[in-house]
């Protein structure tokens, strides 16, 4: 196929002389050239500006020749958008979707459709970026505080952030705080987490995984039996039990709190309307799951987990959590709270590596309840509590035994020897229940379940008998009345407002408006890959083949996944030149940890499980120190020379150094500062020659598709992100897809899951996600784009985000200093621009340029990382020149602006510069300023015509840190 992004298409290239008649009506489209922004004529213009006659030479110039790939990526031919949705069509019917009543912490849910159409599915929110720019990002934000006051209103807890990544990793996390944040010196000391046997499958297996390197003993039993004389730091208790039993934990956690341990109750958000919460329990740490909350099953996820706690721990608090802060005109704006707890901050002190989270997901959750309000979500919750009864006097007239405790939404039905029958019977009906041992069954109810539904089951379990009818019966609630919740919830006005579609659409809009997305304008980020999300690779998301499986679902019913799994696997697999992929990591954080994971598993095998030490260089991103530690390993930094490399004579001497320790180094490639580096396969070999292994982190494998193999030249484990290279949207902050590719030799210990056998390797590190493929309904995104792309397209792809780089450096480089570049003088996917010297000669600080740089219509660059004073700027082959050009006018423009103060025409007080970004309220207010209103807000033509107005002006950061309030101000606040 032919890939030059020609106006004509292939058809025209193909050449029309072929006589064959059929040759002219190929199909006149091909997505590349969609996919990929500058066209035939832009690149040949750009590659002049450069110096360059052709884009391959060019990229000569640019990779090193020893690890270029001599031959083109053996992938299938690209389809056009149309022919692409149609092979998945047919993959996707290989899926066949159940009613699926079992349960797990995933249920069947309706998703409204004013939340699907108009966030799930559209563009202004889910390609959109972090919220680090709070300035032009409080839509999300709002609807992220939102989140944080529904959670802990609902568990009845003080604080809670803005979304994890399972309900499964959360219990990890709530593990790691608790020993982090407990008193008790003995208990610390012992390490002993205690896990009942109530909780999960999945959580207990993920918990596991998580304490085998921090060296924590868990103990997995029944909590009526626990002996607090030698207590461990943490307890989990799972609140309704996985079995659906619900027990009043209130004595338990005072008595655990008496002998210094810190309880933590994985609950059912939806359950909490009914329930007494846990923060009246008294428990720490509330874990869970907001799936239910209208984010369809998606055989696994995206959905977005939770995890609320005590104010006192909120320094503790793993994740982003957002905050109220003031703008500088004094007004209530939003902003991400405590960021140093994050990684980027802590680096190796840090507890957690979460960076990626389910933004996206949390924000469908907290619309959901804003949606429904808290009597519309009691009903819902009443209704299945009521229909869970029915069906329970319906079983017990059967004569079936159903436990003594009381339920909410799930059954623990004793059958006897008839579970297979039933099981059968039940699959005629294309009905999953849950097994629970050989001689009982599961049922959990949810909101699509109707009357009709209960009498189908109850038909199921009477067999040869007759099924009592349900209007005979009369059920009653088995909740006693100190298990019944008497607080009130979601009392805010935002729950309680929008409650006709008109007002609730119109509030969604609202919010939407305040945040810049793809749909504005170009995300410059640095390392972030923020391209083309194209639709046709979104659509097949929302098909019920892929979003109405239940993650663990008879894998029959899932052969359409499993081809798309295989085929995704191979694709990547070669891509990278890996011989196995694991796609359990649901982001590229979880990503660096599987496959740190992996690489200890491997020395541990032959018998080195000493190897510890991990070297990292000092330019790192933060999850890589993070995920070392979380690892059980030792972080030992590598200085970086001048130009940004690793200084390879610190390594060797560090690597001499640690050699009998040595586990692993992690490097990303090209470097965190946007360089092939053309030293990585002496990287590689110093490493390997001392024993330790190579960890790649590949955030940077848009520079590298098609062009050169990680694999190739020397890594033996490599995280993708799916959400940079492969067309994942960003979703605002989450979610994210981080599968890692390894060498034969690691191939045994890829991560496994006790509830799906074939997973993983035959010598598996445990489960590291609670589904155990991870994110699996975003998959397609990434399947449909490499089908789309083929391998022309996609190595054309790399070679056009090269170009761009390089071109915005150029254009850059007279105005301001581009930091780093490769031997040849050119960068690689990415530039770093210097912006150090302006502190001193204008008293401009980073700030001020990417604040600024929103006046213009951009969201601003990667700030102060990997070099602090720094802005790095990542164009992706999506971006057409004309935006790229536009780019570089509006930094040269703000270059100007600089002159003036260095000049002495302004000072950098009464500069544009220092109070950008400008709002309308700075319009309407008397103008005050030295400018004029025109260079404020209009500084050039095209902000005339389509201006993005920030909603607030620049954010007081530290005045929200100094005063902390992480949930819904009361509506006087705003007045
Ligand atoms: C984005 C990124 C990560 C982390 O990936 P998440 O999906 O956010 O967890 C790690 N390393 C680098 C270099 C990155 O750019």
């Amino acid at each position: 196929m032919t890939v030059a992004p020609s106006p004509d298409g292939p058809a025209a290239q193909n050449g029309r002389a072929a006589s064959d008649w059929l040759e002219e009506l190929a199909p006149v489209d091909d997505f590349a050239r969609r996919h990929i922004g500058p066209t035939a004529a832009d690149i040949q213009q750009m590659l002049e500006t450069l110096g360059y006659e052709r884009l391959e030479q060019l990229i000569q110039a640019a990779v090193p020749a020893e690890i270029r790939l001599a031959r083109s990526l053996s992938l299938p031919t690209g389809l056009n958008e149309h022919q692409a949705l149609a092979k998945l069509r047919e993959i996707a019917s290989q899926n066949h979707v159940y009613r699926s009543y079992i349960g797990l912490g995933y249920h069947a849910c309706i998703t409204p459709p004013v939340i699907q159409r108009n966030i799930l599915e559209n563009p202004g929110w889910y390609t959109q970026y972090t919220p680090y720019q709070p300035e032009i990002a409080q839509g999300r934000l709002e609807a992220l505080l939102n989140f944080q006051t529904m959670v802990t209103d609902l568990t009845g807890l003080e604080i809670a952030n803005a979304s994890l990544l399972d309900e499964a990793t959360a219990a990890a996390e709530a593990m790691s705080m608790s020993y982090d944040v407990c008193k008790n010196k003995a208990a610390k000391a012992a390490k002993r987490f205690w896990v009942s046997a109530a909780c999960h499958p999945q959580t207990i297996e993920v918990v596991q995984t998580r304490a085998q390197p921090l060296r924590i003993e868990v103990i997995v039993g029944d909590h009526s039996q626990l002996n607090f004389k030698q207590p461990p730091f943490g307890v989990l208790l799972q609140y309704p039990a996985s079995d659906g039993a619900v027990e009043d934990y209130t004595d338990f956690i005072a008595q655990a709190h008496a002998a210094g341990a810190l309880v933590t109750v994985a609950a059912d958000l939806l359950s909490l309307t009914l329930l007494k919460p846990p923060g009246e329990m008294d428990a720490d740490i509330a874990v869970g799951n907001t799936q239910r909350f209208g984010v369809p099953l998606g055989y696994g996820g995206p959905h977005a987990a939770y995890f609320a706690t005590r104010q006192a721990y909120a320094r503790k608090l793993p994740g982003r959590l957002v905050g109220v802060s003031k703008d500088s005109r004094d007004r209530t704006a939003l902003r991400l709270a405590l960021q140093t707890r994050e990684q980027h901050i802590r680096r190796d002190a840090a507890t957690s590596n979460i960076c990626t989270a389910q933004v996206l997901l949390a924000i469908m959750a907290s619309t959901y309840a804003v949606y429904h309000g808290p009597q519309g979500l009691k009903r819902l919750a009443t209704r299945i509590h009521q229909l869970t009864a029915a069906l329970a006097a319906g079983l017990e007239k059967l004569g079936y035994g159903l436990g003594q405790a009381p339920f909410f939404d799930m059954l623990r039905v004793e059958v006897g020897d008839q579970a297979e029958a039933i099981r059968q019977r039940a699959a005629q009906q294309r009905i999953n229940l849950r097994t629970l041992d050989a001689r009982t069954l599961g049922i959990a109810l949810d909101e699509t379940t109707s009357p009709a539904d209960v009498q189908t089951l109850l038909d199921i379990f009477a067999g040869d008998k007759s099924a009592p009818a349900l209007r005979q019966l009369s059920p009653a609630s088995p909740l006693p009345t100190a298990l019944q919740r008497t607080s009130d919830y979601l009392s805010h006005p935002v729950f309680n407002r929008y409650h006709s579609e008109t007002e609730l659409l119109r509030y969604l809009y609202s919010l939407q408006m305040k945040d810049l997305s793809l749909a504005s304008a170009m995300i410059p980020l640095g390392s972030c890959t923020m391209k083309l999300n194209a639709t046709a690779e979104m659509l097949p998301v929302s098909w019920p083949e892929f979003s109405q499986l239940h993650p663990f679902a008879p894998v029959e019913q899932a052969q359409g996944y499993q081809v798309l799994f295989q085929q995704l696997t191979d694709w990547l697999a070669e891509i990278t030149g890996f011989a196995g992929i694991s796609l359990q990591p649901n982001a590229g954080s979880q990503g660096e940890y599987a496959g740190l994971l992996v690489i200890r598993r491997y020395h541990q095998s032959r018998g080195e499980g000493d190897r510890n030490v991990c070297l990292i260089p000092q330019s790192a991103h933060g999850t890589n120190p993070a995920s070392a530690v979380m690892s059980g390993m030792k972080v030992v930094a590598v200085a970086c020379d001048d130009d940004g490399n690793i200084d390879l004579a610190d390594l060797q001497t560090k690597a001499e150094k640690h050699a009998p320790q040595l586990a692993a180094l992690m490097v990303t490639y090209p470097s965190t500062h946007g360089v092939f580096e053309a030293t990585i396969q002496t990287v590689c070999e110093t490493v390997h020659r001392h024993g330790g292994q190579v960890y790649m982190d590949g955030a940077n494998m848009n520079a590298q598709v098609g062009l050169c193999r990680p694999a190739d030249f020397g890594a033996d484990v490599c995280h993708l992100n799916l959400h940079k290279t492969f067309c994942i949207p960003h979703g605002g902050g989450g979610p994210g897809v981080g599968p890692i590719g390894v060498q034969s030799h690691l191939v045994p210990f890829l991560p496994g899951h006790g509830l799906s056998p074939g997973v993983g390797g035959e010598q598996a590190i445990g489960a590291i996600a609670a589904a155990p493929w991870g994110s699996a309904s975003i998959l397609p995104i990434s399947w449909m784009y490499i089908q789309m792309m083929g391998p022309a397209g996609l190595r054309r792809a790399t070679e056009v985000a090269i170009l761009n780089a390089n071109y915005v450096a150029k254009r850059l480089a007279d105005h301001y200093s581009i930091l780093y570049k490769g031997t040849s003088g050119l960068v690689a996917h990415e530039c770093i621009i210097d912006l150090r010297e302006f502190r001193k000669t204008a008293e401009v600080s980073v700030d001020d340029v990417a604040k600024r740089l929103i006046d213009y219509g951009f969201h601003p660059p990667t700030m102060s990382w990997p070099v602090a004073g720094t802005i790095m700027v990542e164009p992706t082959e999506s971006e057409a020149k004309a935006e790229l050009d536009r780019f570089c006018d509006a930094m040269i423009a703000i270059r100007e602006e600089i002159r003036q103060i260095e000049a002495g025409k302004v000072t950098a007080a009464d500069s544009p510069l220092r109070h950008a970004p400008h709002t309308t309220a700075d319009l309407t207010d008397d103008w005050i300023r030295d400018y004029s209103r025109q260079q404020a807000v209009f500084p050039t033509d095209w902000t005339r015509d389509r201006k993005f107005w920030p909603a607030v002006n620049r954010i007081d950061q530290a005045y929200g840190d100094r005063n902390l309030v992480c949930a819904c101000l009361p509506m006087s606040a705003y007045e």
